[in-house]
């Protein structure tokens, strides 16, 4: 999926490598964590993964296509058909309740009113949250936010999840439990990929990628991943 790629950022005549000759493959159910210090690559390999900036050098096939050929408004129906975006602060829209932060990728894909209900319900209740369909996000705690935000992610049914340090702002029991809903969509198919700086949260996945000054210097196999007790 991921072949020989390298980014490198020009500003000015400063150059910074972000990613050096970085190869990996990621197969369908896999669920991935990308683990490594500050700098090392790993915002800018999600980027890339989600097709929201290209690498310099490489190549990256997302379902068989060669994406730094594709044309930008390629790449936009992509990211908004088959990537699904989790952020660390959720990025809920404060004015509009759970049910409606839900729906809004799906009225932006043209959905019918009563197609957009059926889906947005499912995926709510997909992450557990069926019981605060009308909250707003300052109703919510931080948990229910990101399963918002996961629920969002989605209701287009991509064929991956990216999640950058979904658990960054959660104590680390709610954490967990937003780890067991990845890994319960995880179970049913869903290929997911996090990054993460803890350790703990790793163990939850089933392989860790480690980077490092921009390398990709470790593939583990997670043998036993952690459950939420
Ligand atoms: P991480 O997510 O692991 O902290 P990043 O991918 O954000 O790492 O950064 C990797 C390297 O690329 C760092 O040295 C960072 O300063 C640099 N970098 C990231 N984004 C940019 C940018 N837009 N312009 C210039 N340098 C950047
Ligand atoms: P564009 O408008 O060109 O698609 P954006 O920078 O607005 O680019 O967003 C990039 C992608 O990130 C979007 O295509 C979308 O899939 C995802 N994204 C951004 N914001 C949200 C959001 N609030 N909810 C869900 N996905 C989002």
């Amino acid at each position: 999926m991921v072949s020989e790629l390298t980014k490198i950022y020009r500003t000015g005549s400063v150059e910074v490598i972000a990613l050096k000759d970085v190869s990996f493959q990621v197969n369908k159910d896999e669920f991935i964590a990308i683990m490594g210090p500050s700098g090392s690559g790993k915002s800018t390999l999600m980027y890339i993964i989600g097709c929201l900036d290209r690498a310099t050098r490489g190549s990256y096939y997302f379902e068989g296509q060669e994406v730094s050929r594709l044309k930008e408004n390629t790449l936009a129906i992509i990211r908004n058909k088959k990537i699904g975006f989790v952020f660390q602060t959720y990025n809920l829209l404060p004015r509009l309740n759970a049910f409606q932060n839900v729906e809004l990728p799906l009225i932006y894909a043209g959905i019918s009113g009563t197609q957009r209900k059926k889906i947005v319900k499912n995926a709510l209740i997909q992450v557990g949250l069926e019981d605060r369909l009308f909250h707003r996000p300052n109703q919510l705690s931080g948990g229910e936010s990101q399963r918002v935000g996961i629920a969002r992610a989605l209701v287009n049914d991509p064929s991956i999840l990216l999640a950058d340090e979904p658990t960054g702002n959660l104590d680390s029991k709610t954490g967990e439990e937003v780890m067991q809903i990845f890994q319960n969509l995880n179970e049913q198919g869903k290929t997911i990929l996090l990054v993460t700086h803890e350790r703990e949260i790793a163990q939850h996945t089933k392989r860790i990628l480690h980077f490092h000054d921009g390398r990709l210097v470790g593939d583990e196999l997670v043998e036993k991943p952690l459950q939420a007790s």
